[in-house]
């Protein structure tokens, strides 16, 4: 008979591996998280949705978080030179949170590799090397990276976990495929000075002459971040510095903002980040996190993605890690993906915002009324979170965003 999972090494210590440690720690699993030492000088996914704050609760970090971050109410999506819309958290209907932060990743990933630690994981300070086992598709660790926490495991472990984000160690040790989204763009993000908001502590994203950009509001600074076709974007420069000030100095949106930004740290670039792998569990080991699936920086959703995988995963371990629950995990987190996939489709095709536009045009009518009042339940929830795994609401979303357009044409909103 098959043992059940009881040494755990969980390679990547980032919000997804972290949490994972913290549930299976806490529930007396031995687990050996890895974090590497070296960090980039800054990283992305600063913007969290309401629905990640009761993760920070259970994990027991909500006021830690708090004390470095920004209040995050709302977002507020400019569209257009006259059209600019905010969305309170306060207003969704039904909302269970109504908040989120803004956090700077350096101080959030430490706040949570901290909790895995207390929760009973070790953390090991090193670099993980996976090897792949000849003539298989079995990974492990390999012999030097085995001595850093065979002591504690009390022997190698019985799955390995990998959430080393988008490293994507094991799909390219074992050449997993993965399906890549239509979007072929390219992200450059900075922290800037200089950077005014509209409404305080919201995200904001514009929609620019090509592209949209992001504004994370962090305390002192503003992350900027501009995500544009690759193949326009190298026409600004050879270095992703050149290309990300001369596109900042060139946008006639970004002019609109008044002040130039002042460029505070170097530029990062991330390209061909639409993937998600076709096989997330196999013999010994199981992907989590952007490892497993990432689909787009718009609408914030990864954090969430990580948390809940990471949640869900635990689950299945802790009922002894067998085929019929690891596939559960790898069913729901492959539909909690598409669900957002589909959602941000409509972003950039422009019909998301155009069926708000239709929503405020059928107000004036009764059945328009009625219409608009259901689908304000659900659509919003969808964007926090709080909907994003309930069929129903991310149904609507989808079968609305495609039917429910009257006449409109969402061209006019797509993203160029
Ligand atoms: C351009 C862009 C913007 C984004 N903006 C947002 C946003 O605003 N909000 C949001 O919610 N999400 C955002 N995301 C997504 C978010 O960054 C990720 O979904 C989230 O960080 C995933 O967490 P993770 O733990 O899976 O991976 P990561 O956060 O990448 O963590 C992985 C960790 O593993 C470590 N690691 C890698 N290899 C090894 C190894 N061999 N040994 C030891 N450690 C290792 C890495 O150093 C890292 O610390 C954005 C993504 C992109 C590309």
């Amino acid at each position: 008979m098959r043992r059940p999972v009881r040494r755990v090494a969980i390679v990547g210590a980032g919000p997804a591996g972290s949490a994972l440690a913290f549930y299976l720690g806490r529930a007396g699993l031995r687990v050996a998280l890895y974090d590497r030492k070296s960090r980039p000088p800054i990283v992305v996914g600063e913007s969290l949705i309401p629905a990640t704050i009761p993760f920070l609760r259970e994990l027991g970090i909500e006021d830690e978080v708090r004390r470095y971050s920004t209040l995050k109410n709302g977002a507020t999506f400019v569209l257009d030179s006259d059209e600019v819309r905010s969305f309170r958290f306060a207003d969704v209907r039904k909302a269970r949170t109504r908040y989120a932060y803004n956090v700077p990743r350096d101080l959030f990933d430490a706040s949570l590799a901290k909790v895995a630690e207390r929760s009973g994981a070790q953390i090991v300070r090193q670099t993980a090397k996976l090897e792949r086992v000849p003539g298989s598709d079995r990974v492990t660790l390999s012999a030097e990276s085995l001595a850093a926490c065979e002591d504690f495991l009390g022997g190698p472990p019985d799955l390995i976990v990998e959430a080393g984000g988008r490293a994507r160690l094991l799909p390219n040790l074992l050449d997993l495929p993965s399906e890549a989204g239509r979007r072929k763009d390219t992200a450059l993000f900075a922290h800037c000075g200089g950077v005014p908001q509209i409404v305080e502590g919201d995200v904001h994203i514009d929609r620019l002459e090509r592209g949209w950009s992001w504004r994370i509001p962090l305390p002192g600074k503003m992350s900027v971040g501009l995500v544009i076709d690759g193949d326009v974007i190298k026409k600004f420069g050879e270095s992703s510095a050149e290309q990300y000030d001369n596109y900042l100095q060139h946008d006639p949106v970004i002019a609109r903002w008044g002040s130039a930004p002042r460029r505070l740290t170097p530029v990062l670039k991330f390209s061909a980040y639409q993937l998600v792998t076709t096989r997330a569990v196999g013999d010994g080991w199981v992907l989590l996190g952007d490892s497993f699936g990432f689909v787009d920086p718009v609408f914030s959703s990864g954090l969430l993605l990580a948390f809940d995988s990471a949640k869900r995963l635990s689950t299945a371990l802790l009922s002894g890690g067998g085929p019929v629950s690891l596939r559960a995990y790898e069913n729901h987190v492959r539909s909690h993906l598409r669900v957002w996939h589909r959602t941000i489709e409509h972003f950039y095709n422009g019909r998301f915002f155009t069926l708000f536009r239709v929503g405020q045009a059928v107000q004036t009518t009764t059945p328009g009324r009625l219409v608009n009042f259901h689908l304000q339940k659900h659509i919003p929830r969808v964007i926090t979170g709080e909907g994003s795994t309930s069929r129903y609401s991310a149904w609507l979303v989808d079968f609305m965003c495609r039917r429910g357009l009257l006449e409109n044409d969402p061209v006019a909103l797509a993203i160029r």
